[in-house]
C-alpha cells in the first residue's frame, strides 16, 4: 500500500525524509486541521482485503496523544469539490472545496478576478 497523488492535494509530507517516503496530502483549512492522504492498494493487498475484510492502521505518535483518526474508501467523507459563485465578478468557479470534517467551505481565489470571498454553494 502506498500513498498516491490526488487532484486536490496541496502539500507533500516527508519529502526529504527517506525513512518515510513522500506522502501527498490535502491539508484542509478549518478547526480540526485535518490532513487527508490517499493510499493505493496492490493487487495482492486488494485480494487480502477481499479475503479478510480487514485493514490495519499504525500511527507514529512519538509520545503525543493519539489524534482522532479514521479510514474510509470514500473521499466524500473528508471533502467534496463544489462549484461556487464569485461574489465580486459573478463567475462560477470550480474547485471550491467543502471540508466535510469541519462542515465549512474552503474558499479559493477566484480564477477570473483573483478575489477571495464568502460564497454561496451551488450544489
Ligand atoms: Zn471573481
Amino acid at each position: 500500500m502506498k500513498p498516491v497523488t490526488f487532484k486536490v492535494q496541496n502539500t507533500n509530507f516527508a519529502e526529504e525524509q527517506e525513512q518515510y517516503g513522500t506522502m501527498p496530502t490535502l491539508h484542509m483549512e478549518g478547526p480540526s486541521g485535518t490532513i487527508v492522504s490517499c493510499w493505493e492498494l496492490s493487487e495482492e493487498e486488494i485480494a487480502e482485503v477481499v479475503r479478510t475484510g480487514k485493514m490495519w492502521l499504525g500511527l507514529m505518535c512519538f509520545g503525543k496523544p493519539l489524534t482522532p483518526s479514521f479510514l474510509t474508501i470514500n473521499s466524500d467523507d473528508f471533502f467534496q469539490e463544489a462549484v461556487s459563485t464569485c461574489s465580486s465578478c459573478g463567475i462560477n468557479n470550480v474547485n471550491t472545496l467543502v471540508n466535510k470534517v469541519d462542515a465549512i467551505v474552503i474558499d479559493k481565489e477566484c480564477e477570473n478576478c483573483a478575489s477571495i470571498s464568502e460564497e454561496d454553494l451551488n450544489e
